[in-house]
């Protein structure tokens, strides 16, 4: 059997296997069943949550012969047509590649011809965004005035650069980021399909490297799935993709408490000629401190904080304040922005690990006002 991408293997083929979409689902079943059909559809939301899927299902929803129906039987030959994307009825345009007038022009002329064997001629126009104004202007009127067989289902990452005119024909579907909990879930199922096992930790860590996209999951999933041998580790991620991970930041942490600038300055290089970028580091770094901050605010949620809270130093948390911790995560924010004007990008995390060391000693304003207003009072 060919290799199919997770992805690929996982589309979702019903409204109900739609993850973290279940508003946009439950209102399209609601519509098909009570039979309000709207002839323009617009899905927005962030890339990889869902939309091209959507319009594929809402296809075979409409199309399938024992439909329209909102469970489509996925096995009759329209919907496996659909399935594969060779439906002569089920139209899919990119709009990034086919912008012009032209194009636009071409649909308008196909409008006019009813389906070949379906119940509907369905146009998806994905990133319908990128069309031209004179392309949007084409398509409104087809769209104001469709023959009764045709629908358009529109899909846009940026709902903004759509036009009014078009917005108000359609009928509206906000996408939304998948949480990550539901990402490990559907990681954790990816898994058994392809008889792997992962640890927990390592799932956590994928779901939140791809922030509410399960595309972007699935995509680094497979990537890590290939080296990992049948069991995927957080410490195989690690040490294959160049991560720093909890265990060292704890300890070069851990030295910055105990103000011991030596030990520091080794660790640092340590990590530095074991091939970790600057960019990354200051990365990691500011994930650890946020996370030490959500701690010392009493959050405890693991998909939060990327791993378990008793995976953070002890050390740390009761070295440092809250105040101190905030000061940290900031330093290591504004070194990000800064380190691409700087001289040199090794001596400016040198110098914030520097300052790292005496931060102990840090007093912020607050702290300061409050000890004068206590000394003013006596
Ligand atoms: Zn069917």
């Amino acid at each position: 059997m060919a290799y199919e991408v997770t992805a690929t293997r996982r589309r979702p083929q019903t409204f109900d296997a739609l993850i973290g979409q279940e508003f946009v689902a439950a209102t399209l079943k609601n519509s098909i069943e009570t039979g309000k059909i709207a002839h323009a559809y617009l899905f927005t939301g962030p890339r990889g949550c869902g939309k091209t899927s959507t319009a594929r299902i809402l296809a075979k929803a409409l199309n399938c012969q024992s439909g329209p129906t909102a469970t489509p039987c996925g096995t009759c030959s329209t919907c496996q047509e659909i399935t594969k994307g060779s439906s002569l009825d089920v139209i899919e345009i990119d709009g990034a590649s086919n912008t012009s007038v032209n194009d636009i022009r071409q649909i308008k002329d196909e409008v006019m011809f009813p389906p070949n064997s379906c119940r509907y001629k369905i146009y998806i126009i994905d990133e319908v965004h990128m069309l031209t104004t004179s392309a949007f202007n084409a398509l409104l009127k087809t769209i104001e005035e469709p023959p009764p067989y045709v629908i358009f289902i529109f899909a846009t990452t940026e709902l903004q650069k759509v036009p009014a005119t078009i917005k108000s024909r359609c009928q509206q579907f906000n996408f939304r980021l998948v949480p990550i909990e539901k990402v490990k879930e559907q990681l954790e199922l990816a898994c058994k399909d392809i008889g792997i096992t992962a640890e927990d930790e390592a799932l956590y860590w994928i779901a939140r490297e791809s922030t509410g996209s399960m595309r972007d999951a699935y995509t680094l999933f497979d990537q890590v799935a290939a080296f990992s041998e049948g069991h995927i580790t957080y410490e195989k991620i690690r040490d294959k993709l160049g991560l720093v991970g909890t265990e060292r930041l704890n300890e070069i942490f851990d030295a910055c408490i105990d103000a011991d600038n030596v030990s520091v300055t080794e660790k640092l290089d340590a990590f530095l000629q074991s091939g970790i970028s600057i960019d990354q580091l200051i990365t990691n770094c500011s994930d650890y401190l946020r996370s030490l901050l959500l701690i010392k605010h009493g959050i405890t949620k693991e998909s939060l904080l990327g791993q378990a809270a008793e995976r953070y130093s002890k050390k740390v948390l009761s070295g440092w304040n809250s105040i101190q911790i905030e000061r940290a995560l900031s330093l290591f924010l504004n070194l990000y922005r800064d380190i691409r004007y700087s001289l040199s990008p090794r001596y400016e995390i040198e110098l914030a690990f520097s300052k790292l060391c005496w931060l102990s000693d840090y007093v912020s304003p607050v702290e300061v006002k409050k000890a004068i207003d206590n000394a003013q009072a006596l």
